[in-house]
């Protein structure tokens, strides 16, 4: 007989059509069990991911066991990218984030290769692991004519963005990613380094929604140093027009005062309530006591994060500065289901040369 009352889950109370924990308490479960394996458990599957790369591509126990240690364990991969080199696999790309110099130098070989079968995968490969020497091979790659070129989408430095770099018109190296990452989570205690959701009285001038500082950021608190923002920055948006448009573009002042604009506003009709907004501003987010694995956002749980590596919904994609035209730098990535109801992920990008930040978002 087909089930159509709601399940209420054991651990959250939330309604779904299936019995056990929802969506949400699983993926909670599944990182609570990974970050919780001790150095000897976290060996045994490195050794067993080893053993086993060849099944890596079938998406399965060696695939999901890799993202995982990844995501939540920060796992050196050194082993992992000599293995997978002897096998001719590439995918995924982080597979070679610790590869060792031979194995970096033995992937250079084979995109030197004028006829070069895998020079996609390769190029996403060097851009993961990102080394001074992969910077400089990028630049002479980038003025070369090797004839699997005309084959790519794209230049070098676009392939580098995937590893989170690029390099400008100069061949200069532009990060594109802090090299340390903090999760938002919503806890019960007080915190005053972040916070997310901060209803304001305006309204948008293009639909008329309640506007929101979607994240408060205080640059002074010790953990989020590595941020070098000398006060506090505040992140205005309409939550209704940045969860339609393209996006929305802010000017800030480390004195917390800021403007917003939005580029090419979609729709002006309002699909966001005011008691989604004073939901969202009675959330208790905090920023997480200790440092997090740069890939953090990047495995099962729906996290919430301040720099490292974001998990792309579509793909990657950094804004340009509108002043400096430089590539922004990502700041932020802010799960829309842990904010208001819809989906997706809010990416916010900054250029601190300019004090710009961009706002973009993407779903499914
Ligand atoms: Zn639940
Ligand atoms: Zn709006
Ligand atoms: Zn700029």
């Amino acid at each position: 007989m087909a089930q159509n009352k709601p399940i209420p889950c054991p651990e959250c109370d939330r309604e779904k059509y299936y019995e056990g924990f929802c969506y949400y308490c699983k993926n909670r479960k599944l990182r609570e069990l990974y970050e919780f394996m001790s150095v000897n458990e976290v060996q045994e599957k490195i050794n067993n991911i080893v053993a086993n790369i060849e099944t890596i591509n079938q998406l399965e126990e060696i695939y999901q066991d890799f993202r995982r240690l990844l995501a939540y364990q920060d796992i050196d991969t050194e082993e992992i990218a000599n293995a997978a080199f002897q096998k001719r696999i590439f995918n995924p790309p982080t597979l070679y984030r610790n590869a060792s110099e031979e194995v970096q130098n033995k992937l250079i070989a084979l995109l030197s290769a004028p006829d070069c079968k895998e020079a996609n995968d390769i190029l996403n490969c060097l851009a993961v692991i990102g080394s001074e020497k992969i910077k400089e091979y990028f630049y002479e790659l980038e003025k070369s004519t090797l004839p699997w070129r005309e084959r790519l989408h794209a230049t070098p430095s676009v392939y580098a963005e995937s590893g989170g770099w690029t390099l400008d018109g100069s061949g200069k190296v532009v990060e594109l990613n802090y090299k340390e990452c903090y999760a938002l989570t919503k806890e019960d205690r007080k915190d005053n380094a972040v916070k997310v959701g901060e209803a304001l009285a305006e309204t948008c001038s293009v639909c008329k929604c309640r506007t929101v500082n979607i994240l408060t950021i205080n640059g002074n608190d010790e953990r989020l140093s590595f941020l070098g923002l000398n006060g506090t920055i505040k992140i205005p948006v309409c939550p209704n027009c940045a969860n339609m448009c393209e996006k929305a573009i802010i000017r800030y002042q480390l004195d917390g005062e800021s403007t917003f604009e939005i580029i090419d506003p979609y729709t002006n009709e309002n699909y966001v309530s005011d008691r989604e907004i004073a939901r969202l501003a009675a959330s208790n987010f905090v920023l997480s006591q200790t440092r997090k694995p740069v890939y953090y956002a990047c495995g099962d749980d729906e996290l919430s994060t301040i720099g490292g590596h974001p998990e792309w919904v579509q793909n990657c994609h950094y804004e340009k500065c509108p002043d400096c035209h430089k590539k922004m730098k990502l700041l932020s990535a802010l799960e829309w289901s842990q904010l208001l109801d819809g989906e997706g992920v809010l990416y916010i990008e900054i250029c601190t040369d300019c004090s710009v930040i961009a706002v973009i978002h993407q779903q499914t």
